[in-house]
């Protein structure tokens, strides 16, 4: 399957990159790692007249902490992001989304951002990074903006970015002392690409009480869905397992799961509850204050 012609420029800058995004308007198409975007030319469900390259722009990779905040650069590719050491000290979690990302090429290649602005509801970035209360900041030619994760993901590949953005940062609150961050996922088997997955944030008191509790399901629908009754459920207790089954039982309440060849809208909502189960338990034990 080849793609329709199309021009290509390798960007030097972000400012570049806007530049031509005005100009060429909805002929251009940004391109981050292509794990996305050239399979969807290959089938011609995209036929962008020309490329611009974001990969050659510089400072858009790697993760660095600011004040209370880690920032990471868009084009991060997701073997750096699961082997970041300042991501795997402050939001684990994150790492293990980044190392279960289909498989080593796809994790050497595809980029943090680009999955995020991609919103693949079957993708694993934006179910973590909304449980971490991440934002987006996006850049445009007449100034930056920073969206929240929350408000972010809209629907089926459809995000709050504007044609004429460009995402240039994730930024997530660093936790406090005492949080916890996990994710588990069910993998499709055959493309690796999320079935079911859960994505944690949550925090102890040194009595041992949950403080507060961010939980996410992916695979549900077509946006990460926030469990606002198993954060609910799990505010205010200890973290027995009979607590965190419980909570973990809620995991899919308030949605009505969209069901696919590979999975009925039952089994999804099975499957929640156990990887739910899975991804709080993994945060409780990382929540040690
Ligand atoms: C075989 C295979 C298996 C995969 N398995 C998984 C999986 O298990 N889990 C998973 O989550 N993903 C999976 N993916 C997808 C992979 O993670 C992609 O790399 C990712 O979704 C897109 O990132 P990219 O850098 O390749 O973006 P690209 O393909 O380059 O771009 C994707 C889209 O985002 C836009 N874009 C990219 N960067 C920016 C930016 N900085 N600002 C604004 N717009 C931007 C592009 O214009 C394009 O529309 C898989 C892909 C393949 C090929």
């Amino acid at each position: 399957m080849f793609p329709a012609s199309f021009g290509y420029v390798a960007a030097q800058s972000v400012d570049q990159a806007l530049e031509l995004l005005a100009r060429h308007g909805e002929d251009a198409k940004l391109l981050a790692g292509g794990h996305s975007l050239i399979p969807a030319m290959k089938l011609r469900l995209a036929a962008p007249r020309i490329l611009i390259d974001l990969g050659t722009v510089p400072g858009l990779r790697g993760a660095r902490v600011a004040g209370d905040t880690l920032v990471i650069g868009a084009l991060t590719v997701h073997a750096d992001v699961a082997s970041s050491d300042l991501v795997r000290k402050y939001v684990p979690g994150l790492a293990d989304a980044a190392s279960v990302i289909g498989d080593m090429q796809v994790r050497n290649r595809g980029t943090v951002g680009g999955s995020v602005a991609h919103a693949d509801p079957a993708a694993d970035f934006p179910v973590i990074l909304t449980a971490l209360n991440a934002s987006f900041v996006l850049q445009s030619a007449s100034g930056s903006r920073t969206v929240a994760a929350d408000d972010f993901f809209i629907d089926f590949y459809t995000t709050a970015m504007a044609a004429n953005e460009v995402l240039t940062e994730i930024r997530i609150p660093l936790p406090s002392g005492g949080a916890g961050t996990a994710y588990a996922k069910l993998p499709h088997p055959a493309s690796g690409y999320v079935v079911v997955s859960a994505g944690v944030l949550l925090s102890r008191e040194s009595s041992g009480h949950c403080a507060a509790a961010r939980v996410v399901i992916g695979g549900l629908g077509s946006r990460p869905h926030r469990s606002v009754a198993t954060e609910t459920e799990l505010t205010g207790k200890q973290l027995t397992p009979e607590v965190i089954a419980a909570a973990a039982g809620k995991a899919a309440q308030d949605t009505d799961p969209d069901e696919d060849t590979y999975a009925s809208a039952d089994y999804k909502r099975h499957a929640a509850t156990v990887y739910a189960r899975q991804a709080i338990a993994a945060a409780a034990k990382r929540a040690v204050g």
